[in-house]
């Protein structure tokens, strides 16, 4: 079912608009509404842009937030607070007042200003819980009692273009969004019928973020010069591979931002197009009517390409026509979904590849996990166990020495956050990537020929100047960039 309605631009300011007052006499009445009154109230009924209109100017914990890797290089904008607390102190207050157009909109107003990636609002056995998903963890914003759930999901419901008497089929909609300082939010909303009533996520989308370099994204020493002999290849496959939630898309399209020149015809298959870049040439595929990967790969080698970026490769017939783009004269870009740079090779060849095309054509493997930076504000440093210090050493022992400074293992400090108002008081703030970037050379390439076990492509990558995850992450951790436990959170 295809229900997805675009609902015009909300500008969650818009100083055109005369403010009106949200809090009607419906409005103030205790918080119990049936999902009947829910959608009959006043301020259901106001457009949203007045509504938005009459919220005073956010609160400090909302104030634009720079990217991290913007802010990182300037070094220059303070950094908003993410004040937990007073977020939840004002959403309580639109609870106790019983204005669910307030609740929601401010639930909306603190998710883009503190980089919320996604709002889930999940209904149990006897409350209804918002969580914000933040720097990839959920964390708990407010519970609210069950009997006004009905009126919030009608709310949402009416915001993203949804049916709200629908509530027994999911439902997808969107929300688009401008914010005072012109930041294009596009909110992705689904619905899902639960045996305790309708859950709401909705994933943050911000359109006009600029798109970070490859080093902002933590590919450093070796594994940059690595990316640069990729990107200076006439033809081949690179993939990226990790699982979802690693950042695979995010490497692509830094991939894809230094090979956009005038000179070359870049041509995207996406589902969905998560950034628009000029330049490319980005479709959006629509799998309900076979417009699949596959096929877009198929169309893509008759619209004269240079390089063409597929949004995953899933089956035998997307990889195969990639390789045989790439060995054609194309460079192909993909991500893949498995856990290791040599483990993707292993399922390239379960798909049913031959082992001299993925030897000839496979140029490239990036794996890739997202880990949480140190919050800059609180960082300190410490001395780890000896214990520790040991397993750091033992890992690191034969890492190219052209990538990591051996002498740094002579006193190794490590990093933590106290935990302050910056960073909500987790000591993290902000994320970064942890890489394995595997190039195949002649001794990977004998190896699949002989379509040898795991274990002895993995010796011969790392012979080849391949650093691990785990690597690549203690490295991070001895830097100061990371914490050690991020580490352990997503590498096995
Ligand atoms: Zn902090």
């Amino acid at each position: 079912m295809d229900t997805q309605v675009e609902t015009p631009p909300a500008p969650l300011v818009d100083e055109s608009t005369p403010a009106v007052q949200p809090l009607t006499q419906a409005s103030t009445t205790p918080a119990v509404q049936s999902p009947a009154q829910g959608s009959a109230t006043p301020a259901v009924e106001a457009p949203a842009t007045q509504e938005l209109a009459s919220e005073p100017p956010p609160p400090k914990a909302v104030t634009p937030a720079e990217e991290e890797e913007a802010s990182t290089e300037s070094g220059k904008k303070e950094e908003p607070k993410l004040d937990i607390n007073h977020i939840k102190e004002e959403l309580q207050n639109s609870i106790i007042a019983g204005n669910i157009p307030q609740l929601v909109l401010h639930m909306i107003t603190y998710a883009t200003g503190i980089e919320v990636s996604d709002i889930h609002i999940e209904p149990m056995e006897k409350i209804v819980r918002i969580r914000f998903r933040i720097d990839g963890v959920l964390r708990l914003i407010i519970e609210y009692p069950s009997n006004i759930h009905p009126a919030i999901v009608s709310r949402v419901k009416i915001m993203s273009g949804l049916k709200i008497d629908e509530q027994r089929v999911p439902q997808d909609g969107r929300m688009q969004i401008t914010t005072e300082d012109g930041k294009n939010l596009d909110l992705r909303v689904s619905t899902l019928p639960t045996v305790n009533g309708e859950k709401i996520v909705s994933r943050i989308q911000d359109k006009s973020k600029t798109i970070p370099d490859l080093p902002n994204l933590g590919i450093q020493g070796e594994n940059m010069k690595k990316m640069e002999r990729f990107l200076a290849l006439p033809n081949g496959v690179i993939l990226v591979t990790g699982p979802t939630g690693s950042g695979k898309t995010n490497t692509l399209y830094s991939t894809l931002s230094r090979l956009n020149t005038v000179g070359v015809n870049i041509m995207t298959f996406e589902d969905p197009v998560e950034y628009q870049m000029d330049g490319l040439s980005q479709s959006q595929m629509k799998p309900d009517i076979d417009y699949d990967f596959a096929s877009g790969l198929r169309t893509a080698l008759r619209q004269d390409p240079d390089i063409i970026m597929v949004g995953e490769i899933r089956d035998q017939e997307t990889i195969e026509i990639a390789i045989r783009a790439a060995l054609t004269g194309h460079l192909v870009l993909s991500t893949i979904h498995t856990n290791s740079a040599v483990g993707t090779l292993t399922r390239i060849t379960d798909m049913g590849v031959k082992g001299f095309l993925i030897a000839s054509a496979i140029r490239g493997i990036i794996a890739q996990r997202l880990v949480r930076r140190v919050c800059k504000y609180c960082k300190e440093l410490y001395t780890p166990e000896p214990k520790l210090v040991e397993e750091i050493k033992k890992e690191l022992e034969g890492v190219d020495p052209n990538h990591f400074d051996i002498k740094k293992l002579e006193n190794i400090q490590l990093a933590r956050g106290k935990g302050c108002d910056k960073c909500g008081d987790t000591g993290k703030k902000g994320r970064m990537g942890i890489f394995e970037i595997m190039e195949m050379d002649r001794e990977v390439g004998s190896l699949i020929l002989k379509n040898a076990p795991d274990t002895e492509l993995m010796d011969a990558a790392k012979k080849g100047g391949m650093i691990t995850l785990k690597q690549d992450g203690y490295i991070k951790a001895i830097q100061g960039d990371i914490p050690i436990e991020e580490v352990y959170r997503v590498v096995q």
